[in-house]
C-alpha cells in the first residue's frame, strides 16, 4: 500500500524504471536488473563527481534492501530523479543584442522605455561575459614581471606589468583591473601602501600579494588590510594560476550580486511574461513559470525532506528539469501574493534562489545535494512593490510597467491581438477584420482594466463565435466587426459607467486610487443626520483610510468658519462616510482630499462636479500631500471620462515626466490646499448642480 502512495505523491517522476517495477511482480533478478541499468545510466551521465557519489551509495544501498519495502521505491524514484536532472546541461546564448531588439520589437507594441531597459541589463550580460580578464602585475624584477606575464597570458588573461607601486597605480587609474599581483618591498611606495591606495579607489578588484619576504606579520597585515591573497616566492606556477582563477571566481559573485535579477512591477495583462518570453528566444533559451502566487510552505520552494513517504523536490528544481537546462529564463510570478500564512520565511527562502551568493549551491531538501542555479537568469514579477522585503528588492533590478491608455490598447488590439486570435482560431486573416471604433467599444464597454487580458478575451470569444458561423456559412463567410456587431458577439455591454453621465451631486466626491490591478476612480459619499458628534465610516476601508476621513474632517472644524460653516455645525450630528464597493477592501492616504471634498460639499451645500476627480493625501491643516501611482490614476480617469484631475503640486515632476497622449483630453490642476481643491471641485455658489 505505501509503495502506491509512494507513487500517487510523485506524480511528477515518472521513468521507465519506476513503470517496469511496478507493471511486474519484483522479484530478486529483476532487482538486480533495474539496479544495474540505473548504474549504467549513472556511468553514462555526467553528473558532478559529489552527486555522482551520492547516487553511487545510494544504488549500493538499493542493492540490499527487499524490493517491495517502500524505501527501495523512495530510493529508485530519488536516483531516477537526480539523473533526470540537467546537472551540466545548458543552451548556448545567442548574445546577439540587434536581434534581441528585433525580437522584442516584433512582440510588443510601446514599452520603449522598458525594452532599452532590458535591452541595456542583456548588454551588460553580454559585456561580462566578452570582456577579457584583465591582471596587473607589478614587480621590480624584470625577470618576475615577464614569468608572471607570460603564464597568465597563456591562461587567456590580458596582463599589464608595472615595474613599481608609481607606475602600476597609474595603470589603474587609467583603466579597470581585475586582479592585481602586487610585490611588496619596491621603490618608494611598498606594495602594502598599493594594497591599501586600490582597495579605495578600485574596491572591486581583487589584490594578490607576492612576495619573497613574507613574514608572518606581514601575511597577516596585508590580509587585515583587504588582500585576496598572500603567496610567497619561489611559488609554483600552478599556485598562482589557482589563485588567480579563484580571485576571478570571488569577483565575479560579487559583481553579479546585485541587480542581476529583473523585477518586472506593474498592473495584471500589461506584458511582464509575454516580454519574460520574448527575452528567453532573443538568447535561445528555455521559458519556464513558477506562481509564487499563494505559496504556503517553504518546501514549495525548496522540497520535503526525503525521509518521508511522498516528499517532493521544490518547484524550483521542478521546472530546471522540466526545462532539460540549467540556464533557463526562469519567471517567479507574483512574488507579491506569497501567502501570508507562509511556514517559514520566504524571503530567506527566495534568496537563497536568486542571490548569487547563495544560489551557486542551492540545496534542495529532496534532492539533498547542491545544485548550481547560477546559471539560471531569473526574472520576478509583482503587482505592487509595496510588500516585497527590502533584502530581495535590494537584489533586484526593479522595471516598472503602467497600464495602457485607450489609444495604445487600440494599436495593439489591432496590431497583435487581433492577428494572433484569428490564427488561433484557425481563421483567415484575408476574411476577418475589426473596425477600430469596433475595438474602441470592446475596451470601453466591455473591459474595466489597466493591462489588455480581458481585452484579448473578448477578441477571443469574438473569433470563436465568427469560427463557428464561418462552418456554418461555408469557407467565403467575410467579417468586418463593427461597434453594432460587438453586442451581437458579446451581449449587453459591461460597464457603462462614466462619471459625465452622472449628475453633480451634494456629499459624492469622485476619488482616484491604485490599486493592484491598476488605477481606478472610487466614489466618496457623506452624509450627516442628527446624533452626538459621530463620525462613521464604512465600506472596508483600512486604517490609514480611515485616518485620512478623521483628519479631513478634524481640519475641516478648526477652519469652519472660513469654510462659512457654523463654528459648532458638529455639535448635534452625526457625519456617515461611506465608500461603496464595500466587498472590496481598500486602503492608503490618497483618497483624503477626496474625502474631505465630500464633507465640505455635504456641510456647505455647494455639490462636487463630477467630471472632477481628486487624489492626494492631507495633512491636520488642510496642506496636500504628493501620491503614488500618478500615471495609473490618470489612465484610470480617462477610462472613466474624467475631464479634470486635482492632483498634489508635489506631484508635478510626475506629471511633467507623462507623454502628451497620455494626458490627452484631461486637465490637470495642481494644488496645495485643500481650500485650492475646494475652490475647483466644488460648484460656485449660484451655479445650478450639473452645470459646471
Ligand atoms: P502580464 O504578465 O503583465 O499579466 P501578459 O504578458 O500575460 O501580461 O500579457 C497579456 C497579453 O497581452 C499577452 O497576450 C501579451 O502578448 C499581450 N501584450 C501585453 N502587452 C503587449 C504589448 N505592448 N504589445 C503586444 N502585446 C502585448
Amino acid at each position: 500500500m505505501s509503495r502506491l502512495n509512494v507513487v500517487n505523491c510523485n506524480r511528477t517522476i515518472d521513468s521507465q524504471y519506476i513503470m517496469k517495477f511496478f507493471s511486474s511482480k519484483p522479484e530478486g533478478s529483476d532487482q538486480d536488473q533495474i539496479v544495474a541499468d540505473l548504474r549504467h545510466r549513472l556511468q553514462d551521465a555526467s553528473l558532478p563527481a559529489a552527486v555522482s557519489a551520492i547516487a553511487s551509495q545510494e544504488l549500493d544501498v538499493l542493492a540490499k534492501i527487499n524490493p517491495s519495502s517502500a524505501e527501495f521505491t523512495i530510493g529508485l524514484t530519488y536516483i531516477d530523479y537526480l539523473l533526470s536532472l540537467p546537472w551540466n546541461r545548458k543552451t548556448e546564448d545567442n548574445l546577439d543584442i540587434v536581434r534581441a531588439e528585433r525580437l522584442l520589437n516584433a512582440n510588443h507594441f510601446g514599452l520603449q522605455r522598458i525594452k532599452e531597459r532590458v535591452l541595456e541589463h542583456l548588454a551588460v550580460k553580454v559585456l561580462r561575459m566578452n570582456r577579457q580578464v584583465r591582471l596587473l602585475v607589478i614587480d621590480d624584477e624584470e625577470i618576475a614581471r615577464k614569468n608572471l606575464s607570460h603564464v597568465l597570458t597563456k591562461e587567456g588573461y590580458e596582463v599589464v606589468t608595472a615595474p613599481d607601486a608609481e607606475a602600476g597605480l597609474r595603470e589603474l587609474d587609467a583603466a579597470e583591473f581585475d586582479v592585481i599581483l602586487t610585490d611588496l618591498r619596491m621603490g618608494k611606495v611598498s606594495g602594502m601602501e598599493l594594497l591599501e591606495t586600490a582597495r579605495k579607489r578600485h574596491a572591486d578588484a581583487r589584490v594578490i600579494i607576492v612576495t619573497g619576504f613574507a613574514t608572518v606579520p606581514s601575511a597577516i597585515e596585508a590580509m587585515r588590510k583587504g588582500a585576496f591573497h598572500y603567496i610567497t616566492k619561489p611559488y609554483k606556477l600552478d599556485e598562482v594560476r589557482d589563485t588567480v582563477k579563484q580571485a576571478l571566481e570571488k569577483r565575479a559573485m560579487l559583481s553579479n550580486t546585485k541587480g542581476t535579477v529583473l523585477c518586472f512591477a506593474g498592473p495584471p495583462g500589461t506584458g511582464k511574461t509575454s516580454l519574460g518570453r520574448a527575452i528567453a528566444q532573443a538568447l535561445g533559451r528555455k521559458f519556464s513559470r513558477i506562481s509564487l502566487g499563494g505559496m504556503k510552505d517553504e518546501a514549495d520552494i525548496r522540497g520535503h525532506r526525503r525521509t518521508y513517504v511522498g516528499a517532493k523536490p521544490g518547484r524550483v528544481i521542478e521546472e530546471i528539469r522540466r526545462a532539460e537546462t540549467s540556464n533557463p529564463v526562469l519567471m517567479l510570478d507574483e512574488l507579491d501574493k506569497i501567502g501570508s500564512d507562509f511556514k517559514g520565511d520566504p524571503a530567506s527562502a527566495l534568496l537563497e534562489v536568486l542571490d548569487p551568493e547563495q544560489n551557486r549551491s542551492f540545496l534542495d531538501h529532496y534532492l539533498d545535494a547542491p545544485f548550481d542555479l547560477s546559471g539560471v537568469m531569473f526574472i520576478v514579477t509583482a503587482n505592487m512593490l509595496d510588500t516585497i522585503p527590502d533584502p530581495l528588492r535590494d537584489r533586484m533590478e526593479v522595471i516598472e510597467f503602467s497600464g495602457y491608455s485607450q489609444e495604445e490598447k487600440t494599436e495593439i488590439a489591432s496590431r497583435f491581438l487581433v492577428p494572433k486570435q484569428i490564427r488561433e482560431k484557425g481563421l483567415s486573416p484575408n476574411r476577418i477584420s475589426f473596425t477600430p471604433d469596433a475595438l474602441e467599444t470592446i475596451i470601453r464597454e466591455y473591459t474595466r482594466e489597466a493591462g489588455i487580458r480581458n481585452l484579448e478575451r473578448r477578441i477571443a470569444t469574438i473569433c470563436r463565435k465568427i469560427a463557428k458561423e464561418s462552418l456554418d456559412r461555408g469557407p467565403d463567410h467575410r467579417v468586418t466587426v463593427m461597434p453594432a456587431a460587438v453586442e451581437q458577439y458579446l451581449g449587453r455591454r459591461k460597464f457603462h459607467f462614466e462619471v459625465i453621465e452622472e449628475q453633480d451631486r451634494v456629499g459624492v466626491a469622485t476619488g482616484l486610487v491604485r490599486t493592484e490591478t491598476g488605477g481606478d476612480i472610487i466614489f466618496v459619499e457623506a452624509a450627516k443626520m442628527k446624533g452626538t458628534k459621530e463620525l462613521i465610516i464604512t465600506g472596508s476601508l483600512g486604517d490609514v483610510m480611515r485616518e485620512s476621513a478623521q483628519a479631513a474632517l478634524s481640519y475641516i472644524r478648526s477652519r469652519a468658519v472660513a469654510f462659512g460653516l457654523a463654528d459648532d455645525f458638529f455639535e448635534h450630528q452625526d457625519i456617515h462616510i461611506h465608500v461603496p464597493s464595500g466587498a472590496v477592501q481598500k486602503d492608503g492616504p490618497s483618497a483624503g482630499i477626496a474625502m474631505a471634498m465630500a464633507i465640505l460639499s455635504l456641510l456647505t451645500g455647494r455639490p462636487i462636479r463630477r467630471d472632477v476627480a481628486l487624489s492626494g493625501e492631507i495633512t491636520l491643516t488642510g496642506r496636500v500631500l504628493p501620491v503614488a501611482g500618478i500615471r495609473e490614476k490618470i489612465l484610470a480617469a480617462r477610462r472613466a471620462r474624467v475631464s479634470v484631475v486635482v492632483l498634489p503640486a508635489k506631484n508635478r515632476a510626475d506629471v511633467e515626466e507623462l507623454p502628451p497622449d497620455a494626458v490627452q483630453g484631461i486637465t490637470i490642476e495642481l494644488i496645495d490646499s485643500v481650500a485650492d481643491a475646494a475652490a475647483i471641485a466644488l460648484v460656485q455658489p449660484g451655479r445650478a448642480a450639473g452645470s459646471a
